[in-house]
């Protein structure tokens, strides 16, 4: 967000994935009592992102939708699976063409890993960088990933929180998917409370000048397991490594255990942080974990 402008429009998005039933049953939460989710210096609007996936409880029914915003594809007439039509649907409500544009989304996800309260920052200007500092300061518990926004990678794999000006990613675990967990829930909904809350001072000029230490997490590279030719793993998780998301890995620790037992250790020179270790989700898109470095920023008022 450019420092100059405030958000007016503001559209919180769950069940972008389908089995993913926090950020799902809270939409359906906010749709049922918006006033909830209501402040006066701007509009929230609510989306539910893959209803028919949701329906199946599945991920997706033919292709991520959170890989279908570029502007190619969402131009291009002869994509029409499910996902790749409802994206249409969804930048011809929200985007930056519609009636609708929105300036801010807050995006809820959830994960079979240990990864606590994550938020996935998209971008580095001064608003986003306070607001990470701000909800860190507010709840030690919560954690900051970028990937190095320029996220993702692939430029032909828009997220659909890429429709924003500007966005966050929230990324709340451990809950196995196509399960509603109470504590996660009322975690997801605190924050995006805290989210909304943030605005309404950042848009009434209240925002307190704090010089505050902020602990960022920069995604590095994502490791597979080893596999077969046909793509089946040879290797799990090691033990010792399993649930110990941002807990620092060490050159020589041990990182994965294959089927008959051999310790495969982490081969890197240096201290890295890993992430989304073993994300149920993941294991179709070739990831066992993401690895990062961790940073901190100070920053001044
Ligand atoms: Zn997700």
């Amino acid at each position: 967000m450019n420092s100059n402008s405030k958000p007016n429009r503001v559209l919180v998005v769950g069940g972008t994935h389908g089995n993913e039933f926090t950020g799902a049953y809270l939409i359906k939460k906010f749709q049922q009592f918006p006033e909830l989710i209501r402040r006066s210096s701007f509009e929230t609007l609510t989306l539910f992102a893959n209803p028919r996936a949701f329906t199946q409880v599945r991920r997706y029914i033919d292709r991520d939708l959170n890989h279908c915003f570029s502007r190619l594809d969402l131009q291009n007439t002869t994509l029409s699976g499910y996902e790749d039509l409802r994206a249409k649907e969804i930048d011809q409500m929200f985007g930056p063409n519609s009636e609708s544009p929105i300036d801010f989304i807050i995006d809820l996800h959830s994960t079979t890993t240990n990864m606590g309260l994550t938020l996935i920052l998209d971008n580095d200007d001064s608003f986003s960088l306070q607001l990470a500092a701000y909800l860190s300061s507010i709840n030690s518990e919560v954690k900051i990933l970028t990937f190095g926004y320029s996220y993702p990678p692939n430029r032909n794999l828009l997220p659909l929180r890429s429709l924003g000006t500007s966005s966050i990613c929230v990324e709340v675990g451990a809950v196995t998917q196509g399960v509603l967990s109470a504590e996660i829930f009322l975690k997801t909904e605190a924050l995006v409370h805290a989210i909304l809350d943030y605005l309404s001072k950042y848009n009434a000029g209240e925002i307190p000048s704090f010089k505050n230490t902020l602990t960022l997490y920069k995604y590095i590279e994502a490791v597979d397991f080893p596999r077969t030719n046909n793509g089946e793993i040879q290797a799990m998780i090691h033990p010792q490594l399993e649930f110990r998301d941002y807990q620092p890995l060490y050159p020589n620790d041990p990182m994965l255990l294959t089927l008959d037992g051999q310790t495969i250790p982490y081969k890197g020179n240096s201290i890295v942080y890993p992430t989304f270790i073993n994300e149920a989700a993941y294991y179709e898109k070739g990831m066992a974990m993401c690895l990062t470095q961790k940073h901190q920023i100070i920053m001044n008022d």
